[in-house]
């Protein structure tokens, strides 16, 4: 950064280290600051994640190499490419790939990417709403497909349980399985959410204290599957309470990454646990869930689950998601800044 350049400039939010603290701050910056790869994007949305308010505070070592530019996904425009699958003027999205981690990522109004890790923006999305869906909501469909997998199917008796159900995976999780005919209990902390996942759709609200009880291996049959996004003593608790071959999709930790538990629901119930991973997940698969998104996500609840801020705002907004305080998605608008 700040070596004599001719590329095209733009503005981004770099992280650096001061004293082993990260700093933030804007800086100015051109195209050949950028991480080489083979299609240069000008990025118009990102998101806010819960990886990202870890990152913009220096948590996890999750960013090894400063100066970083943060932002785990985005959507944009294919300014030039050497890949031939892609041209200029072309919409294209990314999630995972440790992008925003081990490589710059969206909060630049320019990133410069392998090909390999683009998808071509889903048909009946436009950049903004597949923001509004991002890495969270690309998590979710993953973890209803791991559901669907395994078996769970709306035409069964019980419901469906998400934790942390008001957050980015949360929302998007619940708003899927209600529209797909799953009856869904949406667990939170928040008294004030209640109406949001009601209007989501689910039909049941847990306080999540109901779920914090690891002292029995096993409790009343509750679900017949499970999104969960918290981990920890709720993970834990989730599993004793689940239905004879219930299915837990486990996609985060925000509770925590121990898991207090015993293998006795494993072992009398058949209970069974997946592991959800968006960042390295196959191309193939990734094109299905974008194409599942794009055609069973009611976009009125996207609409109702997304806050949209300037990536001139987004610091502020990091400290609050790692609190537990972002309702549903916050979508970043990265050309005003
Ligand atoms: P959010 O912060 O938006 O949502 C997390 C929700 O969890 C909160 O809104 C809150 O829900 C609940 N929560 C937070 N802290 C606690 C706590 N201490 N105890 C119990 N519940 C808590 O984050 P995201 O939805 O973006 O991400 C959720 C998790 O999923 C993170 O750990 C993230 O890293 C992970 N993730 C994993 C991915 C994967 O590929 N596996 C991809 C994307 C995210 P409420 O207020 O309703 O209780």
């Amino acid at each position: 950064i700040g070596r004599r350049s001719m590329g095209d400039a733009f503005r981004a939010l770099v992280l650096d280290q001061k004293d082993k603290k990260v700093t933030v701050e804007f800086r100015n910056l051109t195209t050949d600051d950028l991480p080489d790869g083979d299609v240069l994007v000008r990025v118009k949305w990102s998101t806010l994640n819960y990886k990202d308010g870890m990152i913009l505070n220096g948590l996890g070592r999750l960013v090894r190499t400063y100066p970083h530019v943060p932002g785990v996904d985005f959507s944009g425009e294919v300014v030039s490419s050497s890949d031939a699958r892609y041209k200029p003027g072309d919409e294209v999205v990314l999630t995972g790939w440790r992008v925003g981690e081990a490589h710059w990522g969206g909060y630049g109004q320019m990133a410069r990417v392998k090909a390999d890790w683009l998808v071509p923006l889903p048909e009946g999305l436009d950049a903004a709403q597949a923001m509004s869906i991002g890495t969270a909501g690309f998590t979710s469909m993953l973890a209803v497909m791991a559901l669907e997998e395994q078996g769970i199917s709306p035409k069964q008796d019980g419901e469906v349980l998400v934790t942390g159900a008001a957050g980015g995976v949360g929302s998007v999780a619940v708003s899927i399985l209600s529209a797909l005919g799953y009856r869904v209990a949406a667990s939170t902390g928040r008294a004030e959410t209640h109406a949001y996942l009601r209007e989501l759709g689910a039909t049941t609200i847990i306080d999540r204290n109901e779920l914090t009880d690891t002292s029995k291996p096993l409790l009343a049959e509750r679900w017949i599957g499970a999104i969960d996004s918290v981990g920890s003593t709720t993970l834990a608790h989730v599993l004793s309470e689940m239905k004879y071959h219930g299915v837990v999709a486990a996609c985060g930790l925000a509770g925590g990454a121990d898991l207090p538990g015993t293998v006795i629901p494993f072992l009398l119930r058949g209970v069974r646990l997946i592991g959800i991973d968006s960042v390295m997940c196959p191309y193939a698969t990734r094109i299905r869930a974008w194409e599942r998104l794009a055609k069973e996500l009611p976009i009125g609840q996207l609409n109702a689950a997304t806050t949209k801020v300037s990536l001139r705002d987004v610091v502020p907004w990091g400290e609050k998601i790692l609190e537990g305080q972002i309702k549903g998605r916050l979508l970043i608008d990265v050309q005003d800044c």
